[in-house]
């Protein structure tokens, strides 16, 4: 009896589970790739998991591994015809446009990534922001590869939450220093979408119509680029009213990037990063966090921004 009595009290006075990791992160040590002196700085994943990891503030995370992505959901999005081409490992006017090699390994990759997109897009349900150390292939198109990307991971992921909650609002904020033209592309006609991407207006791609496209000028210093970026989020949430972020937090609009020419320093991206958060917390929106492009002339550089983010949403 005074067992009984004692289980009872035990569990009354236990404490209760505290809730301060509302961020998960999402891994494979398949992301990375060897690639030689390509400017994809493809072991940036692995540096970038390494530093997280270790990170003092960022103790006691939960880390949560992808399988690879499965053709059924690749094909919610992507052309049987490209996919065909693609694990084939052909080489064909779908194909040809990546500016990555292609090999089995780098398709193993990519089925990853889009697997640690979707793996995070599902954590969503238990976390508030979801970090996938990796993701945000926002080139590729449904038929065909471009700019490093041979599949598009965001748009994979959608399309499958779609199918589970046909009526939640998805905003895609793309601040990667290219526009993310796969993405406008892909979701041009779906009203439950929408596309913003702020980027560098006179460099790669050919830009698609997204349902907002801020194009900065060369050189664009870090008080122009977070006004344009207020402004452009206070305009969005007039109205939009997002159920679900895809955040591509690209840190090539860096100062030092080799593909970009804005001048935003690591200081002007953590405050980018946080007044994205602020925004998702505003609207009470769930993130998935992706990692996207960053090609630094020092990848240390590219890693410490990719960093950075990670902590801004950790933080309470
Ligand atoms: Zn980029």
């Amino acid at each position: 009896m005074f067992d009984i009595i004692n289980n009872i009290l035990q569990d009354l006075f236990k404490p209760k589970n505290i809730e301060y990791n509302n961020i998960a992160f999402v891994y494979s040590h398949k992301y990375n790739l060897e690639l030689g002196g390509h400017v994809f700085p493809a072991i940036k994943y692995e540096q970038l998991y390494n530093l997280i990891s270790m990170d003092e503030e960022m103790l006691n995370l939960e880390f949560l591994h992808p399988e690879p992505a499965e053709k059924i959901d690749l094909e919610l999005v992507h052309t049987k015809d490209y996919l065909e081409d693609l694990f084939s490992l052909k080489i064909t006017n779908s194909t040809k446009n990546s500016e990555l090699p292609l090999n089995n390994s780098i398709l193993e990759t990519f089925l990853y990534g889009v697997g640690g997109t979707l793996l995070a897009t599902e954590l969503t349900e238990n976390y508030d922001f979801v970090y996938n150390i990796g993701g945000g292939y926002h080139h590729s198109y449904a038929d065909h590869a471009e700019g490093f990307c041979y599949l598009n991971d965001v748009a994979v992921a959608i399309k499958k939450y779609q199918k589970k909650y046909n009526n939640k609002k998805i905003l895609i904020i793309d601040l990667d220093v290219h526009q993310g033209n796969g993405n406008s592309k892909i979701f041009n006609k779906d009203e439950n979408v929408f596309t913003f991407s702020m980027h560098q207006e006179s460099i790669y791609p050919k830009k698609e119509l997204s349902t907002l496209d801020i194009g900065l000028r060369d050189s664009c210093s870090d008080s122009e680029y977070l006004r344009i970026l207020t402004e452009s989020l206070k305009q969005i949430e007039s109205q939009f009213k997002p159920d679900l972020i895809y955040y591509l937090a690209g840190a090539d609009p860096y100062e030092d990037d080799r593909l970009g020419s804005l001048k935003i320093t690591k200081y002007g991206l953590i405050e980018r990063d946080k007044k994205v958060k602020d925004f998702a917390i505003k609207n009470n929106s769930k993130v998935v966090v992706l990692t996207a492009g960053g090609y630094a002339r020092n990848t240390s550089d590219t890693v410490l921004i990719h960093f950075n983010t990670a902590r801004v949403f950790h933080r309470k």
